[in-house]
């Protein structure tokens, strides 16, 4: 219970702000300023009961003492700062203890160091001290008598939980801080190669397009227009052109592209005014954030211009087009390679312009060319159909295949594929002795002399090809986890049960389901549901003897498979998977929890056939849901045929809805209080009643909440048979009021589900206007576990739902989920302990202090005590005088059905 303190005040120490923060190991700790620190030490030490302080790595204090001054004063005496220091250097210096604990003069005090280590550095060391009661010890060795004034007072056994418990706590959370970075950064890392491979291919792709317009036998503002639109299509941009200057200051619009669902530049094509960023002899590049003047700035802002970049065509040496390309819609910066793509494609145009406007001058145009093709990003050359000579190689092909060239082995190489006929097209060749992969694109066409050749491009695709194969690999594997997939899992299973088989042994299989993993993705986003997948598969995968053989199933599925050869360990597996879920996740700068259900097989003893095996444990599985989830459950035979019932359970249930949810009747139980008249100083009794919901199916019988209400949650179904059972407490409660016998109050239980629905504010403020209820005689209960899992979505559902003038009450105190601080976080009015804790009030001393101490917790927070469970006299007398406002058990009556509560509490008071 005091984990969760632990961990949601240290939260609230990194909130306040960082006054003093220490470097170290405890940089990435929440707990990370020193006030905050103080606070939750305090806290830590009232609640249990001990006094400490802490010392960072180098045994400087980095909080006070906490406790009553003037006993610290005492404790000074006898653990003096000399002590202090030698117990700092034990644990902090030595690799095996982390712990410590001595005596002192005092025969009842004592002194404990706990170090929090991050590997083998100290990230920190509390000083505890101990004042135990009721200690036995032996008069004759102190000469000091025992402390007994104190306020905080310990028994022995605690003390030494309390010193296990700040060292797991604050070990855990160094634990997770580590892993949940290391997640994140694999997971991106990843997809940013994934990212970068398919943009190569692609742009490797639309430069070969561009490259074959080579050969176009179109008009020169045809192809203009096709790698305009070829460039800006790949480069994502909104808009393009080429103009002609003329007359120094006036261009003509040659062609105009523009993407889909954006406007066209320009509505006058000649005579226009020419902007500065054309003219030029170099080409200008403008991203949205580059630095510019007033005028110029102008200029792109009334044309929209967000970013651009232009280059001169130049034909000749003469710059006789521009080429600008525009991005008008969002911001943009320029990388390199695309000023670099924007640069070739330019080349090439140019290269086609110079052939066209200089058809009699082969020479140039060669050159041209030449220069040209050596700029491109692959290996291209041409060969004449006819002869075979090689009439033209560019520099990437010289300098790859020379080798090849030399033993005249082009043709055997890259072109002994080409279908016959076939004028153009691609394929793939693997050069063997390179080990290299090669894209080839050919084409036929007729070269600038006239005759025809054919023209091959290759591109190095080996890293490509590599990445692919490790996809393949990757075909087991999970990619949002790293963990194993469904595929795997089947195939190791099967080994597994062999193995098992054949050596005699035993192997187990887990199901494990998150529980309730639906709200986190819900309330966070996937991204968050994304990162809790893995920070669970990391945990597992952590875990020794599985550490191989965890398997994602899909969704929030797992699967872990213990070897038989680690079946050994599996006490401690299943130890160290709870561990797991006991703690809370850090999710995008919150504390939330996330349990499990699990359901569990054993091979060869339940079955020794995969999909059977798989099956059952789900089954399992469902069973642990089916009983209220966060929990284990073992297969037997017997489960198999309440699986039945399940589907049964399931399919009445949307019939039942399906019908009103009239056989969904509402129990009461009645919560008794008392107060004392003003005059008589008589005890008045007064009675209000909790609405329990039961199931009369005509089909399955009566069942108990218990027996359906998880089953509902799972479903979705507790929705509709809440807000049936919040009307009918509704209507009930206000027609007893009306009755004239003074005032009840009703309390209704909602549902973890329910307060996640959207809406649930509305539905609650509906039901009270439509039954004319006074609000302040409605109280919701909610359980525990709710209250922590989105502490702030939750805090404001709650708020909202209180300014309705409603009451809440937390449910089920002290059953596990519980946290002293959330009773503080969120408004509660009433805390409803749970009947397990006052089982043994009657004679247990401990649930007698719990008890009293909630009260008094209560009186400071306003908040009313009530305790269910009271079955006898013994029981209630325990509580006189202990401050408990409501009492609620059978004691008094079991729910009871409508019509026998009002004959008994409403009629005949
Ligand atoms: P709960 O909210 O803790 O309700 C109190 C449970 O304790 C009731 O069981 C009640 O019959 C039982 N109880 C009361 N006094 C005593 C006693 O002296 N001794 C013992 N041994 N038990 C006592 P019930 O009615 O079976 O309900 C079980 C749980 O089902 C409830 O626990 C509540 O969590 C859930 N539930 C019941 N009705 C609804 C509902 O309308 N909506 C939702 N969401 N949950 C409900
Ligand atoms: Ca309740
Ligand atoms: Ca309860």
């Amino acid at each position: 219970m005091q984990e969760t303190v632990t961990k949601v005040e240290l939260e609230k120490a990194t909130e306040t702000g960082s006054l003093n923060e220490k470097k170290g190991a405890l940089g990435n700790f929440a707990l990370k300023n020193a006030e905050g620190m103080q606070a939750w030490q305090d806290k830590f030490c009232e609640m249990s009961g001990v006094y400490a302080m802490c010392l960072d790595e180098n045994g400087s204090p980095m909080s006070q003492f906490s406790g009553n001054p003037h006993e610290i004063e005492i404790i000074k005496k006898y653990v003096t700062d000399v002590r202090i220091h030698n117990i700092f250097k034990r644990v902090s210096e030595s690799e095996l203890e982390d712990q410590a604990v001595e005596i002192t003069e005092v025969p009842n005090l004592r002194l404990a160091a706990v170090a929090v280590k991050s590997g083998k550095d100290t990230a920190a060391v509390w000083i505890v001290c101990g004042a135990f009661k009721d200690a036995e010890y032996e008069a004759e060795f102190y000469h000091v008598p025992p402390i007994d004034s104190f306020s905080y007072q310990i028994s022995e056994d605690k003390f030494y939980r309390v010193l296990d418990l700040l060292r797991a706590t604050l070990n855990a959370l160094l634990a997770i801080e580590t892993s949940r970075t290391q997640a994140v950064a694999i997971s991106e890392e990843s997809k940013a190669q994934e990212l970068e491979m398919t943009s190569s291919f692609h742009r490797a792709e639309t430069m070969t397009e561009i490259v074959s317009l080579l050969d176009s036998n179109e008009g020169i503002e045809t192809i203009m227009a096709m790698i305009l639109s070829k460039l800006c299509g790949y480069l994502q941009i909104s808009n393009g052109f080429t103009c002609r200057v003329h007359h120094g200051n006036l261009m003509d619009i040659v062609v105009q592209w523009n993407a889909q669902g954006v406007n066209k530049m320009f509505t006058e094509t000649t005579d226009q005014e020419v902007y500065w960023f054309l003219g030029n002899e170099k080409a200008i590049v403008v991203s949205s954030d580059s630095q510019m003047n007033a005028g110029e700035r102008e200029q792109l802002d009334i044309l929209g211009i967000r970013a651009l970049v232009a280059m001169p065509i130049i034909i000749n040496g003469a710059p006789r087009f521009y080429a600008c390309i525009t991005e008008n819609r969002e911001d943009r910066i320029w990388s390199i390679d695309d000023v670099k793509f924007i640069n070739d494609t330019i080349r090439i145009l140019q290269s086609i312009i110079t052939k066209r406007i200089q058809t009699n001058s082969l020479a140039s145009s060669f050159a041209s060319l030449e220069a040209v093709l050596d700029n491109v990003g692959c290996s291209i050359y041409v060969r004449d159909i006819g002869t075979g000579v090689l009439l033209f190689a560019n520099r990437s092909f010289k300098k790859n295949f020379s080798k090849e060239l030399s033993e005249n082995k082009l043709i055997e190489l890259f072109e002994s594929n080409i279908p016959s006929r076939s004028h153009s097209g691609n394929y793939e060749v693997n050069h063997k002795t390179r080990g290299k992969w090669y894209d080839v694109y050919y084409t036929r066409i007729k070269w600038v002399d006239g005759r025809p050749v054919s023209l091959c491009a290759i591109y190095d695709v080996t890293e490509k090809k590599l990445y692919q194969k490790r996809i393949e690999q990757q075909a087991y594997t999970d990619f949002l986890t790293g963990l194993y997939n469904r595929m795997c899992c089947e195939k190791d299973l099967a080994k597994y049960v062999d193995e098992a088989r054949q050596t005699g042994r035993t192997g187990a299989l887990m199901y494990l389901d998150l529980d309730d993993f639906k709200h986190i993705n819900d309330s966070l986003g996937h991204q968050y549901g994304d990162v809790l997948l893995q920070d669970i598969s990391n945990a597992m995968s952590r875990i020794d003897g599985i550490s191989n053989s965890c398997y994602r199933m899909g969704g929030d599925e797992f699967v872990i498979i213990v070897p038989p050869e680690n079946y050994s360990k599996m006490d401690k597996i299943l130890e160290e998977i709870k561990d797991a879920f006991a703690t809370p996740w850090y999710l995008k700068d919150s504390d939330y929890y996330c349990t499990m259900s699990m359901g569990v097989v054993k091979f060869p003893e339940n079955g020794d056939n995969v999909s059977e095996l798989i099956r059952k444990s789900d089954v399992a599985m469902y069973e642990a849901k089916k009983s209220g989830k966060n929990r284990i459950a073992e297969y037997s035979d017997n489960i198999d045929s309440s699986s039945i019932h399940r589907l049964d359970l399931e399919k009445n249930m949307f019939d039942a809805i399906g019908k009103a949810c009239e056989e969904f009747e509402v129990f009461f139980q009645p919560i008794i209080t008392f107060t004392q008249d003003k005059k008589s100083k008589k005890k008045i009794k007064h009675v209000g009643a909790e609405a329990l919901v039961r199931w009369n199916s005509t089909k399955l019988g009566f069942l108990s909440p218990d027996e359906f209400v998880p089953l509902a949650e799972y479903l979705g179904l507790i929705n509709p048979i809440g807000n049936h059972v919040l009307q009918k407490a509704c209507e009930c409660c206000r027609q007893w009021n009306e009755s004239g016998i003074g005032e009840f109050a009703v309390s209704v239980n909602l549902s973890v589900v329910q307060i996640m629905q959207n809406d649930i504010v509305d539905t609650i403020k509906k039901c009270i206007e439509d039954n004319h209820l006074n609000p302040e005689n409605l109280v919701l209960e909610l359980t525990e576990r709710l209250a922590i899992n989105d502490l702030a979505r939750t805090k404001q559902t709650l708020l909202d739902i209180k300014a309705l003038g409603v009451r809440l009450a937390l449910d089920d105190f002290g059953t596990g989920y519980s946290a002293l601080s959330s009773i503080r976080a969120l408004p509660f009015d009433i805390i409803k302990v749970d009947k397990d804790f006052v089982k043994d009030i009657a004679t247990d001393n401990y649930s007698q202090a719990f008890v009293r101490m909630m009260a008094q917790l209560g009186e400071t927070i306003g908040a009313d005590i009530c305790v269910e469970g009271i079955e006898t006299k013994q029981q209630l007398d325990a509580l006189k005088g202990m401050g408990v406002k409501y009492i609620q058990g059978y004691y008094y009556d079991k729910p009871l059905r409508r019509v026998a509560f009002e004959e008994k509490y409403v009629y005949n008071p």
